[in-house]
């Protein structure tokens, strides 16, 4: 900001400073769609056809989704908005109209909150996100950070948990692990490393939801369940088999990981399909197809992104989640994802 140094805090800024500052950053200008946006009581939006308003938000809190060494303040606002835009991707809609709660000490820099609006208008210029409101309060310790995201589908392209049929195949957009493996150096202080392992470090503090492909594919039907991976594949798998009443099978050769991610694994003395598996927080898509789409599948993943989808297993009859290797098949552990397992 041109009239404030470095030094001073959000104590000196207000709640109107700050408000005043977030709206002329990030909202400007407002499409016609947004009858008003920051500045009264409620922001009015208009309906949008006959399309379906999709709702989702998310939570970030401090000490315990992110810690000051694991996530810049710049990365935070970006991370805040794209958990949420990963959940729309996941439902097959489009991203529209963002609100921004924030509790946050008032000793904090302005600095602080000067990165933080940079990173969070990052993302939503690249995924035409306006920011229409939210709320700024005291905290007395932890910074809380919560986005709600509104979007929008087509009533029939919506992609729901439960759409999953016995002998679908199982896919994922991307590769699995980069984030926990991102995780691991931030924690670790791995210093010396961080600068070799950049993209593992982006996947966990600056995802991109693989926004487009979910778009696609619930408008050309061809995901019959899909859910974006927050969790780690094994319990977010978890969910689409529990909501479709079908079991799974995966493949390990199959999971997608990548070769820095091994790498690391092989440095660390750790097991990349672990990070893989349980992890969590790669906001890639995992979604089921019939297998007479797989060419399709291929083909629209291949020209939406830098790397076409993986196939890593099918839907099946008999319940519960399995992984099978060289060894033979046996049940996963769902849940445990890294941030819990110490
Ligand atoms: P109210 O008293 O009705 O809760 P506020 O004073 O909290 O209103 O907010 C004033 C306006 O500023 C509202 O339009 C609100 O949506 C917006 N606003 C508050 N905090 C934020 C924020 N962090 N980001 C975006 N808009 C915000
Ligand atoms: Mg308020």
């Amino acid at each position: 900001m041109e009239t404030t140094s470095k030094t001073e805090t959000l104590k000196d800024l207000g709640e109107v400073g700050i408000i005043g500052f977030i709206q002329r950053e990030v909202s400007p200008k407002l499409p016609s769609y947004i009858r008003k946006g920051i500045g009264d009581d409620c922001a009015v939006l208009e309906t949008v056809g006959d399309r379906v308003l999709l709702v989702t938000t998310d939570t970030l809190i401090q000490g315990i989704h992110f810690t000051v060494k694991t996530l810049s303040p710049e990365a935070l606002g970006w991370k805040a908005l794209a958990v949420n835009v990963s959940d729309i991707a996941a439902m097959g809609g489009t991203p529209r109209t963002a609100f921004l709660s924030m509790g946050i000490r008032p000793e904090t820099q302005i600095s602080f909150m000067e990165s933080f609006v940079a990173g969070f208008k990052a993302l939503a210029r690249k995924t035409n996100v306006v920011l229409a409101g939210g709320d700024t309060v005291e905290s007395p310790s932890s910074a809380v950070i919560t986005v709600t995201l509104l979007g929008d589908c087509k009533p029939e392209n919506v992609v729901y948990r439960s759409g999953a049929m016995v002998g679908d195949d199982l896919w994922v957009t991307g590769p699995l692990g980069n984030a926990a493996g991102g995780l691991f150096l931030l924690q670790n202080k791995r210093v010396a490393l961080i600068s070799r392992y950049e993209s593992l470090i982006r996947a966990h503090q600056k995802p991109m939801p693989p926004l487009e492909v979910g778009k696609e594919l619930g408008e050309r039907s061809l995901a019959h369940a899909m859910i974006d991976i927050s969790d780690g594949i094994a319990k977010d798998l978890g969910h689409i088999c529990e909501q479709s009443g079908v079991g799974a099978v995966l493949e390990g050769a199959s999971i997608p990981v990548s070769h820095d991610l091994m790498d690391l694994a092989a440095e660390a003395g750790k097991n990349p399909l672990e990070w893989a598996l349980h992890g969590g927080e790669d906001y890639e898509l995992l979604f089921t197809a019939s297998p007479a789409d797989r060419e399709k599948i291929l083909s629209l993943t291949a020209k939406l992104s830098k790397i076409p989808a993986t196939r890593i297993g099918t839907t099946s009859e008999q319940q519960g989640i399995w992984l099978e290797t060289q060894k033979g098949k046996e049940p996963i552990r769902s849940g445990g994802y890294l941030h819990f397992s110490g």
